[in-house]
């Protein structure tokens, strides 16, 4: 799939719609999700242009990987969830249900959070 420079984090990211920032470094951008569902739901997403996580792993440098997920460590851990727990999740096309084709890496924390997958139907 080809990149879509007008979704909806790419135009977080151009400063075209607002966000509730929690972290900014030179490779990643981390904010609140607007539709929580945890306590604490927080979104990290890389700078460039990558769709999903295939795309990523893919494509992007070293640099970016790195980067990446040192900020999902450090978010957690400036969000105070790193000692009681949390949850770090990606969807992934059609069956992951990604709904965003910018790469985004979720957070949830700030309360037991139940089993990690609905078993299959
Ligand atoms: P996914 O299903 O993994 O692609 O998740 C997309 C996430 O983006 C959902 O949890 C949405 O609530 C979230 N989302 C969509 N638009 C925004 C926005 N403008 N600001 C923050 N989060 C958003």
């Amino acid at each position: 799939m080809a990149y879509d420079p007008n979704n909806v984090f790419a135009k977080i990211l151009r400063g075209e719609i607002p966000c509730k920032k929690v972290h900014e470094d030179a490779h990643t951008l981390a904010f609140h999700d607007i539709n929580p569902q945890a306590k604490v739901h927080v979104l990290v997403i890389p700078k460039g242009r990558y769709v999903s996580m295939d795309d990523f792993t893919a494509k992007a440098s070293e640099a970016e990987i790195v980067g990446l997920f040192r900020a999902v460590g450090q978010v957690a851990r400036q969000l105070g969830v790193a000692e009681s727990g949390y949850r770090a999740l990606t969807n992934a096309g059609r069956h992951a249900h990604q709904e965003v084709d910018h790469l985004h890496i979720h957070i949830f924390a700030g309360q037991p959070l139940g089993r990690m997958i609905q078993p299959p139907m």
